[in-house]
């Protein structure tokens, strides 16, 4: 550890979006001079009253970091930046750039007409690339990347430590806490690699701060690795090798996962996610 380098663990304020937001977490990190965004929610209304918490906590915004190119994640990015957005480093992977500016336009097409006057209209863009295991530096704290490349929710994606004297990580995606997870990107067994690869990573990290739900111990990520596992072992029963589910089961699939997850928010993701999931699984021949 460098002189410089806090030896405090910053103080960390979660921003919980709610149902509109599709329930997405960004956090502030506050440490003595100043702050680091993590994510930046999805829509007109989360991204101002995150700005808000930000403004009311009187410190300057140094950086945001990035986690993945997700539309909950990254829209916000734009009301964040105040009157000198050029001053403010926007950092994430070159992978996660790159996803971010050939999503904008599909994903405005998609959902601006549904969200309307919340949807972001114009992102703006990571303006310091970054590769795996690169750190940078805010007042003083040290904040490492981590490129778990293509798994699960997302097409690439990173974990971000605070290499603070209890070390901290946000995760993103690779973990759902509360909610059931989206499946629908053909990923899923590189999620299952990646939580794996993440118990190896974060075997020194105290808490983990994941993109929807609560935070928590490393133990989120063995319960991430259930709900996967159930899932998939649900769809090679119920699509029986076909690469789609009749409704009857989408139904049985629903009711098997929310045993699981009582309490779950994003239920329909389940059925949402089961076709996608059965054509990954019989392609790959598992059934
Ligand atoms: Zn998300």
């Amino acid at each position: 550890m460098t002189t410089n380098q806090k030896r405090i663990v910053p103080k960390i304020h979660t921003h919980k979006s709610g149902e509109q937001g599709i329930f997405a977490n960004a956090y502030i990190i506050e440490t003595e001079n100043g702050l680091v965004a993590v994510d930046a929610t999805l829509t007109v209304s989360e991204s101002k009253s995150l700005k808000k918490r930000i403004d009311s906590i009187n410190k300057p915004l140094l950086g945001i970091l990035l986690t993945h190119a997700h539309p909950d994640h990254v829209a916000g990015v734009t009301n964040l930046l105040g009157p000198s957005p050029n001053n403010i480093p926007i950092v994430a992977l070159e992978s996660i750039e790159k996803l971010m500016r050939s999503i904008e336009e599909p994903k405005r097409t998609q959902w601006g007409p549904v969200y309307k006057d919340e949807w972001i209209w114009k992102w703006v863009f990571p303006n310091r690339l970054v590769k795996d295991r690169e750190t940078v530096s805010f007042d003083g704290m040290i904040y490492r990347v981590h490129d778990i490349g293509p798994g699960g929710d997302s097409d690439a994606n990173s974990i971000w430590v605070v290499e603070s004297e209890r070390k901290v990580a946000f995760v993103g995606d690779l973990v759902f806490e509360g909610t059931h997870s989206h499946i629908a990107d053909n990923h899923l067994t590189e999620w299952l690699n990646n939580l794996e690869k993440a118990r190896e990573l974060l075997a020194g990290v105290s808490k983990i701060y994941p993109g929807h739900g609560n935070p928590g111990s490393l133990d989120m990520i063995d319960l991430q690795k259930k709900y996967l596992l159930a899932y998939s072992d649900a769809i090679i029963e119920l699509a029986d090798g076909q690469p789609s589910l009749t409704d009857d089961r989408k139904n049985e699939l629903t009711s098997r996962m929310q045993k699981l997850l009582p309490n779950g928010h994003l239920s329909f993701l389940i059925a949402h996610s089961a076709n996608a999931v059965a054509t990954e699984l019989a392609a790959a021949g598992k059934h």
